[in-house]
This record gives structure tokens, C-alpha cells and sequence, in this order.
């Protein structure tokens, strides 16, 4: 298959009512265990990279050994860049290669948010890159770009509905409950809002801060047709878990292979009970 932008696979995920899984990896070892995931399971998969990631890595360095892990896929796979506030940088990664860009312009008014999205898309221009806007504020902690409670702010359907139409992006997060990070306390969330807003919307709709929803929420949501899930915190929970548990259990052992290897197993497990549910409505995402 290829390494594509999200465009198809999400219009096929919306117009089939399933959801696409969207990954937020951190190193080669992630990447290739939810690529693995996905072709066995011989589905769509979407790889994030956090801006925090990428500058770890550097953005260049990054792609190198991303892109062979998407082009040698046997399935479908994008790369995409989660939540970029900087437009100078979000142009820098479409130029190295990344398939696909988040504008997070949701921090600012909503003029503002338009205006800054738009330059983003003007810059794709031809380019087979998907962009992803947001509109409302999600709460919790995502690559140190913090939210409080106190700040997040549910969409609202006529703030969707012109950014959707003066932006033409391809596919919207609304903030409707869901939270990145740990969920703290009851999680709320609006059903009945992101309904509104995706009849409202002629594109397919993202749903972020996946990690902690249950089954029934993800059911209920993708019923819904959200057609993108994000999973982050329980990537950076499996690999650090993991870590810590093979380190713990082989003390005197040194092998960093076997760590890997054990690590790999892990978020490998992770990505493909995830996918399994988000489109072929298969397992749970909560067992263990
Ligand atoms: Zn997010």
C-alpha cells in the first residue's frame, strides 16, 4: 500500500462507520509496533508525532526513519503531526515529508483560528497533505500545551460551522468532554453536541484524549461517526510500564534487545486491540 495523507482513509472510516486508529508514537520502536498492528490487521493506520517528539528528534532525522516504515507498510499509513500552535514549523514538517498537519489554532478567537488555518492550508497548496483544525478547547495536558479546566470551552456547532466553512479543512476536532492525559473524576461527555456538529459538517470529525473512554464511549462516539481516535497517554503508559517491568523482573540481564523486544510486544498488543475495536468492532480496548 502507501504512505498517504489522512484524506481517504478517513472519508472511507466516516462513510463505513468505523474510526481510524491515530497513534501518537515516540521513537522508531512505537512506530513500527502500530504499523505492524495494523498491517496484520490489514487495516488503516495513522502515525502522530507531537511537536515535543519531533524536536527531540529533530524533524529531518525523524523522517528518515519514518517514512521507510510507512512506504514498506502493507496497508495505508500517514503521518501526522498532532497539535502544531506554530504555523513556521508545521510548514517546515509538510516540507520534510509528514502526510498530514493539525493547525491547533483553538487557544486564540475563533477569527483568529480561521485566519491562521487558512495560511496553514494555503501553504499546502497542490500537495497531497491532510490538515486537521480544531474548534473549542480540550482540557489536560498534551505535549506541554496545558488546558485547565477552568479553560476548556465546548465547541460550539456555529463556531464549527464557520470555521468549516471558511477554512476547508478535512477534518475537525470539536472539544466535547474528552480530556489528554489521566481522566480525573467523572468523564462528560456531550453525545448529543457532536452529533449536532457532525451533521452540521461535511467533513469527518476527530475525537481526541482517547486514552481512558470505555468501550461504550468509543462505540457510542464512532455509532456517531467519529472517524479519527487519538491515543497518546496509553502509548507513554505501555512503553514506560513496560520498561519498568522487564528492567525490574531481569535486573542483572543488560539486553537491550530483549527490552526492546519486550517493549515492541507491548505497545504492538496496545495498537492492535485499539484498531481491532475502532474498525472492525472487534475485542475491547479494556482488557487486559
Ligand atoms: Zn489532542
Amino acid at each position: 500500500m502507501a504512505y498517504v495523507s489522512m484524506k481517504k482513509m478517513l472519508k472511507d472510516a466516516r462513510a463505513g462507520h468505523y474510526a481510524v486508529g491515530a497513534f501518537n508514537i515516540v521513537n522508531y520502536l512505537t512506530a513500527k509496533a502500530v504499523v505492524d498492528a495494523a498491517c496484520d490487521l490489514k487495516v488503516p493506520v495513522i502515525l502522530q508525532t507531537s511537536v515535543k517528539t519531533v524536536k527531540q528528534f529533530g524533524i529531518e532525522e525523524f523522517m528518515s526513519f519514518l517514512r521507510p516504515i510507512c512506504e514498506n507498510a502493507s496497508v495505508d499509513v500517514a503521518v501526522h503531526l498532532d497539535h502544531c500552535t506554530d504555523k513556521e514549523y508545521a510548514k517546515r514538517c509538510m516540507d520534510a515529508g509528514w502526510s498530514s498537519i493539525m493547525f491547533d489554532g483553538s487557544k486564540t478567537p475563533l477569527e483568529q483560528n480561521i485566519k491562521d488555518t487558512l495560511e496553514v492550508k494555503d501553504y499546502i497548496s497542490g500537495r497531497d497533505i491532510s490538515l486537521e483544525g480544531e474548534v473549542g478547547s480540550i482540557v489536560g495536558v498534551e505535549d506541554d500545551i496545558v488546558v485547565h479546566k477552568d479553560d476548556a470551552a465546548y465547541a460550539s456547532r456555529e463556531d464549527c460551522e464557520k470555521y468549516l466553512k471558511e477554512t476547508g479543512v478535512d477534518c475537525l476536532a470539536p472539544a466535547i468532554g474528552t480530556a489528554h492525559g489521566v481522566y480525573k473524576g467523572e468523564i462528560k461527555l456531550n453525545y448529543d453536541l457532536f452529533k449536532e456538529i457532525d451533521d452540521i459538517s461535511p467533513i469527518p470529525l476527530v475525537l481526541h484524549g482517547g486514552t481512558g473512554l470505555s468501550d461504550e464511549m468509543f462505540g457510542k462516539l464512532i455509532d456517531l461517526r467519529a472517524s479519527k481516535v487519538n491515543i497518546s497517554t496509553a502509548i507513554k503508559i505501555a512503553y514506560c510500564q513496560g520498561m519498568y517491568a522487564y528492567s525490574s523482573a531481569n535486573r542483572d540481564e543488560n539486553d537491550p534487545l530483549k527490552l526492546d523486544d519486550y517493549v515492541y510486544k507491548r505497545i504492538y498488543a496496545l495498537a492492535f486491540k485499539h484498531i481491532n475495536f475502532f474498525t472492525l468492532r472487534k475485542g475491547s480496548i479494556n482488557d487486559e
